[in-house]
């Protein structure tokens, strides 16, 4: 059964909180919006949410002591951290403090939600149990370089065929650079089993399908026009 995950959204300017609140919610999330860190504490008490929305401007305790607060008291919850643009030093200081991630004010809501859905699937890969290794998001699902797996946001595991896991490394140890199929081919296959060129479009659709949101519109592994794949790392 699937539970749509818990956010709280900590914010003391009543017009933005509700914003935020409606605007989650209405992306199928359980939000609750707390003003200050007494009512978050509160509230984490209750029941670990998945991710906090944390203002940095509060009145009172202020944000870098609930970021310190909530990675004691909830390690696996994600703390996406929200300022005001001109403040490098608060993003610093964020992101030291154990923020996952940080948005600047004004922010579009849909660039605010990629970053809650990117930061709840690395949150749910945390939880899904021990952390083995460097994991790697690609498109909607996260790559475990040692396990070999491919991980969904539920933490749920898909084992992949050894042709598979070395052309997602490949990709992974060169982002953002477009890699020839020519080459992609020469590295991943035994020559004389897959003697054709389209081997390496079938199996990049066949992974498409794996990790792509929409596979008709990839995101995660892009086609370059004449040359061949390119991986898109998240939020670069
Ligand atoms: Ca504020």
């Amino acid at each position: 059964m699937m539970v749509s995950p818990r956010i709280i959204v900590v914010e003391d300017e009543v017009a933005q909180r509700q914003l935020l609140v409606q605007y989650l919610s209405r992306q199928g999330m359980r939000v609750t919006g707390v003003a200050d860190g007494q009512a978050l504490r509160r509230e984490i008490q209750r029941d670990t949410p998945s991710l906090v929305l944390l203002d940095v401007g509060l009145p009172g305790e202020d944000g870098f002591s609930l970021i310190r607060y909530l990675r004691e008291a909830c390690p696996a919850t994600g703390v996406i951290m929200v300022s005001v643009a001109s403040d490098t030093i608060d993003r610093v200081a964020g992101l030291e403090a154990g923020a996952d991630d940080y948005i600047a004010k004004p922010f579009e809501p849909r660039e605010l939600l990629a970053r809650v859905k990117s930061v709840l699937r690395r949150a749910a890969s945390v939880a899904s149990g021990e952390f083995f290794g460097p994991r790697v998001i690609m498109g909607r699902r996260v790559l475990d370089l040692e396990r070999r797996l491919l991980l969904d946001g539920e933490g749920m595991e898909e084992r992949l065929a050894p042709g598979e896991f070395n052309l997602l490394k490949l990709f992974v140890e060169n982002p953002n650079r477009p890699l020839a199929r020519d080459w992609l081919l020469e590295v991943t296959s035994h020559r004389e089993a897959e003697a054709f060129d389209r081997a390496i479009d079938l199996r990049i659709t066949r992974l498409r399908r794996k990790i792509e949101r929409d596979p008709t519109h990839p995101e995660a592994i892009r086609t370059v026009r004449g040359v061949g794949y390119m991986f898109v790392p998240k939020g670069a």
